[in-house]
C-alpha cells in the first residue's frame, strides 16, 4: 500500500494531464468526487447507525437539522471513532438539541458580509483583496459555519456567469488577489472553475489566486487530477487555505491531497476555529499544528468562533482563548503559531484577539 502510494506521488508533478480524455480513465473503478458527494451522508438516523451511537441523539438530530441539514462525506465518517459521542470530528458535524436555543448576542449574520456586496457575489471589504462567493454549497455542513443562516445561494457570483464580478475586479486595479470561497469552490466543476480563472487571468493587475476550501480535509478525492490539471493551467500564484480543526482529521488521503496539491505549485495554509470541546486545549492545538505541517501546510488563522445562532454551545470566553494561544506561543516554534483572530464587521483586516475589548 506504501509502496503504490508514494509511486503515484511521485507521478504527479510530471503527469501530463492533458494527454488524458478524463480524468476517470486513470482509475476506473473508483466513485469520483462528485459522485461521493452525492453519497454523503444527510440522514441522522444513518449517522447514528453507523457509528452505533445512543439512539437517543435521533431525534434532536433530526429536530436541529431542520434547520441547517446534516451533511457529511462517508471517507470523514470513517475517522470518527465508534461508539464516542464526543469525538472531536463527529462534533462537528452531528446537529444536537442545544443549537434549538436562542442565545443572546448570537445572531444570523455575525459578520455583517451582505452590507460589503461590491458585485454580485463578489466582497470587497480588505485593501487589495476582494472575496467572490463562488457557490453556496458545502462538501460538509460543519455545524458553527457563520454561513448557516446566510443565503448564499442566491448571492453567489456564479447566478450571473462571473460576468458583474470580474467586471468590478477589471475596473479596480488596486485588487491583486481574489480569494474563491463560498460555500465551497471547490464544489463547483472544473469546467466552471476554468471559466472563472480563464476570466481572471485576462485581469492584468490579478497577481494571485486564493481558494478557501474543506475539500482537502472533508473530502480529498476532490484533489483529483482534473483539479490538478485546472490548477497546473493557471498562471497566476497559487494559494490554498485548507480548513482543518483537529489533528484526527488529517489521514492519509489529506495528506496525498494535500502532497498533489503542492506539486502543482500551490502554497498551502490552514484556517481553524476554536471550538469548545473539540480543540480547546493546548494538546490539541499543538498537534494540529505539527500534523498540518508534516503535510506541508502552514498555520495561519485561529478564528475565535463567529456568534452565530445556534452555536453558543461552541464558544469559549475570550479569556480562555488568549489563554490557550498564550501557551501555544510557548510551546511551539512561531512558524507553526496561528494568528487567533476575530472578525469584526466593519474593520479593515481581520483584528487579532489581544484582550477583552467585548
Ligand atoms: C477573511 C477575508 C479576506 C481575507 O483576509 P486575509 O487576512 O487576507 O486572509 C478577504 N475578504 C473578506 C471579505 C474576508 O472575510
Ligand atoms: S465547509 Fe466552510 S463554508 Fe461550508 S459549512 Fe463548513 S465552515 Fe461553513
Amino acid at each position: 500500500m506504501i509502496a503504490a502510494t508514494l509511486h503515484a506521488d511521485q507521478l504527479i508533478p510530471q503527469f501530463d494531464a492533458t494527454s488524458l480524455d478524463s480524468p476517470a480513465q486513470t482509475v476506473p473503478h473508483e466513485p469520483g468526487w462528485q459522485q461521493l458527494l452525492a453519497d454523503a451522508v444527510t440522514d441522522p438516523r444513518e449517522l447514528c447507525t453507523l457509528l452505533e451511537l445512543d439512539p437517543d441523539l435521533v431525534l434532536p438530530a433530526i429536530a436541529a437539522a431542520k434547520d441547517f441539514a446534516l451533511r457529511v462525506p462517508r471517507s470523514y465518517v470513517a475517522r470518527m471513532r465508534k461508539r464516542d459521542p464526543n469525538d472531536p470530528l463527529l462534533l462537528q458535524v452531528l446537529p444536537i438539541a442545544a443549537e434549538l436555543q436562542v442565545t443572546e448576542g448570537f445572531v444570523s449574520d455575525p459578520v455583517g458580509d451582505m452590507n460589503r456586496r461590491a458585485a454580485q457575489g463578489l466582497l470587497h471589504k480588505y485593501q487589495g483583496r476582494a472575496l467572490l462567493v463562488a457557490t453556496g454549497a458545502c462538501a460538509v455542513h460543519c455545524r458553527y459555519c457563520f454561513r448557516r443562516h446566510f443565503p448564499y445561494a442566491e448571492e453567489s457570483a456564479l447566478q450571473q456567469g462571473w460576468q458583474p464580478a470580474l467586471e468590478h475586479l477589471r475596473a479596480d486595479p488596486t485588487i491583486s488577489e481574489v480569494i474563491l470561497s463560498g460555500g465551497d469552490p471547490w464544489s463547483l466543476s472544473d469546467r466552471r472553475l476554468k471559466q472563472l480563472t480563464d476570466g481572471l487571468q485576462s485581469i492584468p493587475h490579478i497577481r494571485r489566486l486564493r481558494i478557501h476550501t474543506r475539500y482537502p480535509i472533508v473530502l480529498p478525492e476532490r484533489v483529483d487530477l482534473g483539479l490538478l490539471e485546472w490548477l497546473h493551467g493557471v498562471p497566476l500564484q497559487k494559494v490554498v487555505v485548507i480548513h482543518a480543526n483537529h489533528a484526527r482529521e488529517i489521514d492519509e488521503a489529506v495528506r496525498q491531497a494535500c502532497r498533489r496539491l503542492t506539486g502543482a505549485g500551490v502554497t498551502l495554509l490552514n484556517q481553524g476555529v476554536l471550538l469548545a470541546g473539540i480543540n480547546d486545549s493546548v494538546a490539541a492545538l499543538v498537534e494540529l499544528s505539527e500534523a498540518l505541517f508534516e503535510t506541508h501546510v502552514l498555520p495561519y488563522y485561529l478564528h475565535v468562533l463567529d456568534k452565530v445562532q445556534g452555536a453558543a454551545h461552541f464558544d469559549l470566553p475570550e479569556a480562555r482563548a488568549l489563554e490557550l494561544h498564550r501557551e501555544l506561543t510557548a510551546r511551539l516554534p512561531g512558524y507553526l503559531v496561528p494568528k487567533l483572530v476575530r472578525e469584526v464587521a466593519g474593520a479593515p483586516s481581520k483584528t487579532a484577539v489581544v484582550g477583552a475589548v467585548d
